[in-house]
């Protein structure tokens, strides 16, 4: 998959520079409005959240604190099913979607009181018109018969749903190549030079010309972004996942801890470290998350673990995305946020033909996303 960039290569119309879920969403977008598109990523050595993930298309309690994010949540995940099966449907993978529906689960009374308040308040914030479920332990249990006999109740939200990440990476690499785009491997990019027309995009001595560029480097955006008059206040935040054993299967719907795949086994995760580049693993925090997901799933206890890694989200200060066009040299966008594979349709979708046509989607305020709120 690795080729060397292109001197003086400038047929292009837009080079996106990271090919994670962010970049590959967007070159996909952009190639459905015709364009012509290279990616350039730093390749298998490099930091990569795309192959850490847990998999969820997550809606509820998304946005407590900002409207547009909910809103922009729940569009991806209502025009999630339609970019599943054009992937599925032009690669023959299975990228394994369900959605329908997700449980949050709590462990004590408190803990579900207060998810209970967060859901009500967003529910009144949109108008009534955001679905959830509160489930106290007999509802919860009539669900999963799994559930534990210690955990008070869940949250049950109809639009969560969770994917293979890893199958969804694969099969978007293989959609993004079928149309003719190209994937270069060969280094970071080091410089991004506003040309006239455009931009010179320069990976060690290599470089290639389009007339937009696309920053969408996950925390590499931090260095790239000054270069094209944008700021990218990105900061690493580690989150460590355990896979446990293939066992019959016992669950059907995502919960925000636990998961069984596809393949059956099962994902357990969400812890939030604040450690750095550190994307290691820790006998502690790997310890607190078993112990939880074996309370949530007493079955669990016997079941033998098989691997375990940490991989670093891409966190800005509020936690919502970065969508930007640079005011100083247009044609230059920044594109970031912590919830890349839930998102991955509207990249695809309104936020690439943004990008395209400088159309505003009419769900929400593309404004809200703009950086310019952490310079405030
Ligand atoms: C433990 C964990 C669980 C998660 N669970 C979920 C979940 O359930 N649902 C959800 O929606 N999201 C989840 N996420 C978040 C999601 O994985 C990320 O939002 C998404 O992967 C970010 O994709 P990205 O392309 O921005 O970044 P990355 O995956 O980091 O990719 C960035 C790419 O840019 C390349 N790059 C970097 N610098 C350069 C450079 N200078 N030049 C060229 N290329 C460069 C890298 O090679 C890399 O391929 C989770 C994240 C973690 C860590």
């Amino acid at each position: 998959m690795s080729a060397a960039l292109t001197p003086g290569h400038s047929d292009v119309d837009a080079t996106v520079v990271g090919g994670g879920l962010v970049g590959l969403a967007i070159a996909l977008g952009l190639q459905d409005q015709g364009r012509r598109v290279v990616i350039v990523d730093e390749g298998d050595i490099a930091l990569r959240a795309s192959r850490g993930n847990f998999g969820l298309v997550w809606v509820q309690g998304k946005g407590d604190t900002c409207a547009d994010y909910a809103r922009l949540t729940r569009l991806s995940a209502r025009q999630w099913r339609a970019f599943a099966d054009d992937l599925t449907d032009a690669t023959g993978i299975d990228i394994q979607l369900s959605q329908i529906g997700g449980l949050y689960i709590c462990l004590s009374d408190d803990e579900l009181q207060q998810r209970q308040q967060m859901l009500a308040s967003m529910r009144l914030e949109h108008n009534d018109d955001y679905p959830f479920e509160l489930l106290d332990h007999t509802a919860l249990k009539a669900k999963v018969p799994a559930i534990g006999p210690t955990v008070a109740g869940a949250t049950w939200g109809p639009e969560d749903g969770h994917v293979n990440p890893l199958l969804l990476l694969r099969a978007m690499v293989e959609r993004f190549l079928q149309r003719q785009g190209q994937l270069l491997t060969c280094g970071p990019v080091t410089r991004i030079e506003p040309i006239t027309g455009g931009f010179r995009v320069h990976a060690g001595k290599q470089w290639n010309e389009s007339t937009k560029v696309v920053l969408a480097a996950g925390l590499g955006n931090k260095t790239l972004a000054p270069q094209v008059g944008l700021s990218a206040p990105l900061q690493p935040n580690r989150g460590q996942v355990l896979i446990a054993e293939r066992v019959r299967h016992f669950l059907d719907y995502p919960t925000g801890h636990v998961r069984q795949t596809g393949e059956g086994t099962i994902q357990c995760g969400d812890s939030k470290e604040d450690v750095g580049f550190d994307c290691g693993t820790t006998t502690d925090v790997l310890a607190t998350i078993a112990a939880r997901a074996v309370r949530m799933f007493p079955l669990l206890e016997q079941v033998r673990l098989v691997r375990s890694w940490g991989a670093l989200r891409v966190m800005t200060p509020d936690g919502y995305p970065i969508y930007q066009q640079s005011e100083q040299y247009p044609g230059a966008y920044l594109v970031t946020c912590h919830s890349g594979v839930t998102l991955a349709a509207a990249h695809a979708g309104p936020i690439a033909a943004w990008i395209d046509s400088g159309q505003h989607p009419d769900d929400f305020a593309l404004e809200t996303f703009h950086g310019q709120r952490f310079s405030v």
